[in-house]
This record gives structure tokens, C-alpha cells and sequence, in this order.
């Protein structure tokens, strides 16, 4: 079993990667932003919290998106791995998430770093913002937001795992396949 944080900034093409790894690993899928949009769409309690800052590019409170991982890893059995998407976002979260990991015997395997420029991620984000429907993905100050609150609260994230060996970062640029065999070769390097 092995367990991969796929991190990033916004635009890094974490959602993208993610489907392909999945198919190829048969890793489940955990990914806060999905789960917080299907909540929206459901509209449910949770998706009620949620809804206020993510249509301002900000983070969801710690406690929230914990609370809701913390279900997912819990009520997912047979799984060969998990690959966490958008999650954690603040050292608060990845310490939760070792504790959560913990409690199972599968602690964090890897955490792979997309590394891409800014004004790419720009440009990925605008042009996906033509058919996602995701208002966040619409208007530019809110994309730079999200990118500005990456630098400031989910950067400390890879010192987090960069201090237990865990951080490997990946050249995020060039076609989907090519980045897609860089994971691999990773992932594939781990035992
Ligand atoms: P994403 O789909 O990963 O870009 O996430 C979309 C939005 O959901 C973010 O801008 C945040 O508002 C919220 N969100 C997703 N994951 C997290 C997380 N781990 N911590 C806090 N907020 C999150």
C-alpha cells in the first residue's frame, strides 16, 4: 500500500495526473476540492460552511476539511493506496493526516510536487475556467488569490515533508504523458 500526497499549486494539473494514476495504481482518489463540490451540489450542511470561502479562493477552516477526510479514510476498505489531491493544504493538516494515517499502519509513502510558473498556471486555470463552471476559476483576482494563499499557507507544507525525505518535486511543464511518466518513475522508485 502506498500513500502519495500530490501536491501543488493551483493549475498544476494535480486533477489531472490524479485520474491517470488512479487507473494505472488503482489508488483511491481523495481530493478536498471535489469533495467539497459535490457537497455544494448536494447541498448539504458542510457544503453550506464551505461555500464562503472557496467562492473567495480562501481555505476552508482546518477542522471542516479534517473532519471530512478523516470520514472518507474511514469508511474506504480494500484500498491500495490513497492519493490525497489538494490535501493538506496547512501543516495543521498534514500533521492530522499522520495522525489519521497512524491509526491505519500506512503512513505517507511519498509527496510528489508539481513545480510549475505562475503565468502557466494562469493561463491552465483561465482556459479550464471556459467549461469547468467553477466560479473560482473565472475571474482573475480570485485565481490570484488562490495562488498567493498557496505561497503563504500550503508552502510550509513541503518543509513539512521535506524534513521527514518525503518531498520530490516533479517538473510540471510539457505534455500530460510526459509529466504523467515522471510520477511513475517516482512512485515506481519507492518500495
Ligand atoms: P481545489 O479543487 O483543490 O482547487 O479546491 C477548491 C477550493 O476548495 C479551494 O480554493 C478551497 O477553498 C477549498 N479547499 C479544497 N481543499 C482544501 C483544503 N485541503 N483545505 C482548505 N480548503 C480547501
Amino acid at each position: 500500500m502506498k500513500n502519495i500526497v500530490l501536491f501543488g499549486p493551483p493549475g498544476a494539473g494535480k486533477g489531472t495526473q490524479s485520474e491517470k494514476l488512479i487507473e494505472k495504481y488503482n489508488f483511491t482518489h481523495l481530493a478536498t476540492g471535489d469533495l467539497f463540490r459535490m457537497h455544494l451540489s448536494e447541498g448539504t450542511e458542510l457544503g453550506k460552511q464551505a461555500q464562503k470561502y472557496m467562492n473567495e479562493g480562501h481555505l476552508v477552516p482546518d477542522e471542516v476539511v479534517i473532519d471530512m477526510v478523516d470520514a472518507k479514510i474511514n469508511s474506504t476498505e480494500n484500498s491500495a493506496g490513497f492519493i490525497f489531491d489538494g490535501f493538506p493544504r496547512t501543516v495543521p493538516q498534514a500533521e492530522a493526516l499522520d495522525r489519521l494515517l497512524d491509526k491505519k499502519g500506512t503512513p505517507i509513502t511519498l509527496m510528489l510536487m508539481l513545480d510549475v510558473p505562475e503565468p502557466e498556471l494562469i493561463n491552465r486555470i483561465s482556459e479550464r475556467g471556459k467549461t469547468s463552471g467553477r466560479a473560482d476559476d473565472q475571474n482573475i483576482e480570485k485565481i490570484r488569490t488562490r495562488i498567493r494563499v498557496y505561497e503563504k499557507e500550503t508552502l510550509p507544507v513541503a518543509e513539512y515533508y521535506n524534513n521527514t525525505g518525503k518531498l520530490n518535486k516533479i517538473y510540471g511543464v510539457g505534455n500530460i504523458d510526459e509529466i504523467f511518466n515522471r510520477l511513475c518513475e517516482a512512485i515506481d522508485s519507492t518500495l
